[in-house]
């Protein structure tokens, strides 16, 4: 006989509740088990863990990580699927539910409210359409995070995970590395999914640093740079900082980067997050 599986569970649900799938909230739910378990190991999460869901969905995912976890979070935009969650979910006291739209949220109080000050993991099958606007908030807020497992797209792991000189590496890839080691865990097919999106997914994992990777002098001026070194990704270093909103005239441009060893022929794209902090600190020199 065929074993019950998590697609079963998965349309079980959705009749029960009288479920459609959301386009507009981006719901795809999980139905792959071993997917799933990739992402509780990675995840590290355990008894002692204060845990953020983002998108519980159906809660295939929240029911694993309540199981694992001293208190799991999960931030829900959708009300049907908060209906169904209250339901699905009262058997573990150890789990609290918030209907509201997670970029609209004071994490911080809400975090000294549920976890008091622990570390908090977050772990996310994320909607595919507030992706970067998510792990951006998440990594900027100083939000004492521990960790962050998620499901993405495949293409934004690329770009978290790149490399100097590749066409995936830009402002996402040195603001994540800057705030946290990305590990790209697995790809995951679209087939894992119910319903099944336009494109492969990605599990991965970012562990937050303690300290930042560089030293800087002026952080918001680091981040000014790579934006506009990328903005015109085409044009050498300095054809486009000249071109920016950075208010340097060319020579100081110049001298900027001839000071650090750096050819102004080369393109942003080939710029380490090193070379990015020995500039940006040169740069703020001139606009003392
Ligand atoms: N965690 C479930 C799973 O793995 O099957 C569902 C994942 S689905 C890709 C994304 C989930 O995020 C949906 O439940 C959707 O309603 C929810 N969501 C979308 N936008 C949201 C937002 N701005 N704030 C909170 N949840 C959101």
């Amino acid at each position: 006989m065929k074993k019950y599986s998590l697609a079963d569970a998965t349309r079980d649900a959705m009749k029960k509740f009288d479920i459609k799938a959301s386009k507009k909230y981006g719901q795809n739910f999980l139905i792959d088990g071993e997917v799933l378990q990739k992402i509780l190991d990675v995840s590290n999460v355990n008894k002692q863990s204060m845990v953020l869901e983002i998108g519980p969905g159906l809660g295939t995912l929240t029911r694993q990580l309540c199981e694992r976890a001293a208190r799991v979070l999960a931030v829900e935009i959708d009300k049907d699927l908060v209906k169904a969650l209250k339901i699905n979910m009262s058997n573990y006291e150890n789990f609290i539910l918030v209907n509201d739209d997670i970029m609209r949220l004071n994490l911080r109080e809400l975090f000294r409210e549920n976890f008091g000050g622990a570390k908090v993991d977050v772990v996310a099958n994320l909607p595919y359409y507030i992706t970067t606007p998510i792990i951006m908030m998440l990594l900027e807020e100083d939000l004492n995070l521990s960790s962050i497992t998620l499901m993405v797209q495949k293409e934004v792991a690329e770009r978290i995970t790149a490399s100097p000189g590749g066409k995936d590496y830009g402002v996402l890839t040195l603001s994540v590395q800057y705030y946290s080691i990305p590990e790209l865990v697995t790809i995951v097919p679209a087939e894992a999914f119910m319903p099944v999106p336009g494109v492969d997914s990605a599990v991965v994992h970012l562990k937050i640093r303690d300290q930042v990777p560089v030293e800087l002098v002026d952080e918001k001026l680091f981040f000014s740079v790579i934006k506009a070194a990328f903005a015109q990704r085409r044009k050498t270093i300095l054809n486009a900082l000249n071109g920016s909103s950075l208010n340097l005239d060319r020579n100081e441009i110049e001298e900027a980067l001839s000071s650090c060893g750096i050819d102004s022929k080369r393109r942003g794209e080939t710029l380490s997050m090193d070379e990015f902090a020995v500039l940006s600190n040169k740069i703020s020199l001139f606009l003392k």
